[in-house]
């Protein structure tokens, strides 16, 4: 069976308020991940402040936090083949600083500074894991791929 591998994202409030969910979502198909999940969702403080918690206490967090908790967010489960999920999405997104990421990356196009940068990686699969369940419940990341009845 071909080995397949999952990580999570969520799409920041600058790149949803922008309209740029679509195209996101897009590009992260062009790039070989299924969407395996996909809810819009607002944040509120304690969500946001739980979810950044490794950075509570930086001269940054509650400018994040409350960047975060600016308008929608849309968070997505995806998968593709091989065991690299994460690293590919974490390549596909972009360096942090969106006027340090690579071109072609999502930071680079859609973000406009470190704090409102589009888009959310996770950084291992453990967190991937962790992260994703604090959106979704076991019953709404879909396991079986359609196949059209012929
Ligand atoms: P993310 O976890 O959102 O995918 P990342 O892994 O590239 O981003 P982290 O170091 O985990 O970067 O920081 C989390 C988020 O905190 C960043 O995406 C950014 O929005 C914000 N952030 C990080 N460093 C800074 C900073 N020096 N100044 C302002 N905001 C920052
Ligand atoms: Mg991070």
């Amino acid at each position: 069976m071909q080995t397949t591998s999952r990580t999570f994202t969520l799409i920041k409030p600058n790149a949803v308020a922008a309209g740029a969910t679509g195209k996101i979502l897009d590009r992260l198909i062009a790039d070989g991940f299924r969407i395996r999940a996909l809810k819009m969702d607002f944040l509120s403080r304690n969500r946001a402040a739980r979810f950044y918690t490794v950075h509570r206490g930086k001269p940054f967090f509650e400018d994040l936090v409350r960047f975060m908790t600016s308008g929608a967010v849309v968070a997505a489960v995806l998968e593709r083949d091989g065991e690299r999920a994460v690293e590919a999405l974490r390549t596909l997104v972009g360096a942090t600083d969106p006027a340090r990421a690579a071109a072609g990356t999502i930071r680079r196009e859609f973000g406009e500074s470190v704090t409102r940068n589009a888009i959310h990686a996770s950084d291992s699969p453990e967190n991937a894991r962790e992260e994703w369940s604090r959106f979704f419940t076991p019953d709404e990341i879909t396991e079986i791929d359609y196949t059209p009845e012929v």
